[in-house]
């Protein structure tokens, strides 16, 4: 309990967390009193630091065709042979996906693709939504790797940010050189467009190392939302037949990161999310549609029947105020 006063304070004066600190949080057993404490605390932290403001993060899946890249926890691996028909959504799907979003209240509007997504089309896809849809609605990619030029040119478009994570197991779960990725980050946080980057994904082998080295490279690439997001078994991908985290240690994942990130993280993001992990530090909650990577189907209504109403909800139950456009 010692520690959690010590990091409690630490929390709320911005100090992020050394990595001994991290583990040592991650290494608290579940459903024990201390890790009951512990998310308590950091969901008290959370509405301190939030000064109780909570976001909806609605993502659109712009492309639901075979990837080259073959990651082993991805449904759209080319070698996994999963999707049987691909769907390219045109500019008006997307944009009339991204008006409702928007009409509903999210703050972040995401345009999601596969690694190889022709960026052009992203950048235009931004400026129409600027033109079509007004608001003071937040654009982020998440798409492919690309250089200092590229994202100058994004924030040109009016995109606010980008997600982009080197993930965990990055070049052994997936074909990628870790610098790669890490060089991308790099690009986003010089050109000054925002960068959200999770922890993820996250799999019931991977340590409290791992997951606290992670962490601490999204701080050292200067992310303004972290969080954490729990690997979901998609059957036919490699990793497909190992179990799913549980939710209580998803919850405490995310209450270890809410009290870590000092104050270069401002917001922390669960997905999936659960009523747990909204009550332990996580002020922004995921909604998607279209190409969904954990799914072996093109969704065309909202993954898993979460909509922005049930988040807007879930987050509410939790004590907070959810964003809305003025
Ligand atoms: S995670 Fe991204 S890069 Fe990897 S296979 Fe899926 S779409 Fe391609």
């Amino acid at each position: 309990m010692e520690l959690i006063k010590i990091v409690e304070k630490k929390a709320k004066e911005g100090i992020a967390l050394a990595r001994e600190e991290i583990v040592s949080l991650l290494e608290i057993p579940l459903g024990s009193e201390e890790d009951i404490q512990l998310r308590k605390v950091a969901h008290e932290v959370a509405l301190y630091k939030t000064k109780g403001c909570a976001y909806i993060w609605s993502a659109v899946g712009a492309d639901y065709a075979p990837c080259p890249m073959n990651c082993k926890f991805c449904s759209f691996g080319e070698e996994w042979r999963i999707i049987k028909e691909q769907v390219h959504y045109t500019k008006e799907q997307i944009i009339n996906r991204a008006k409702q979003f928007v009409n509903k209240g999210a703050r972040f509007i995401v345009l999601r693709t596969t690694e190889f997504y022709s960026i052009p089309v992203l950048i235009e896809l931004a400026k129409e939504m600027r033109k079509q849809i007004s608001g003071s609605y937040e654009i982020v990619f998440n798409t492919g790797e690309f250089d200092m030029t590229i994202a100058n040119l994004m924030a040109e478009a009016g995109v606010n940010g980008i997600y982009h994570a080197c993930r965990l197991r990055e070049g052994i779960d997936t074909p990628f050189d870790p610098w790669e990725r890490k060089n991308t980050m790099n690009n986003v946080y010089r050109s000054g467009l925002k960068l959200i980057s999770l922890v993820e994904p996250i799999g019931i082998e991977h340590t409290n190392e791992e997951i606290a080295d992670n962490f601490l490279q999204i701080l050292k690439h200067g992310a303004v939302i972290s969080g954490a997001m729990a690997r979901v078994p998609v059957p036919g991908t490699p990793l497909g037949s190992i179990e799913r985290i549980s939710d209580e240690r998803l919850a405490q994942i995310i209450a270890v990161l809410r009290l870590s990130g000092g104050d270069i993280v401002k917001d922390i993001c669960v997905h999936p999310a659960t009523p747990e992990a909204i009550q332990s530090g996580a002020n922004i909650m995921v909604v998607e549609t279209g190409a969904i990577p954990r799914d072996v189907h093109c969704e065309e209504d909202n993954w898993h029947g979460v909509d922005i109403e049930q988040a807007r909800t879930l987050l509410e139950n939790a004590g907070y105020n959810v964003y809305n456009h003025e």
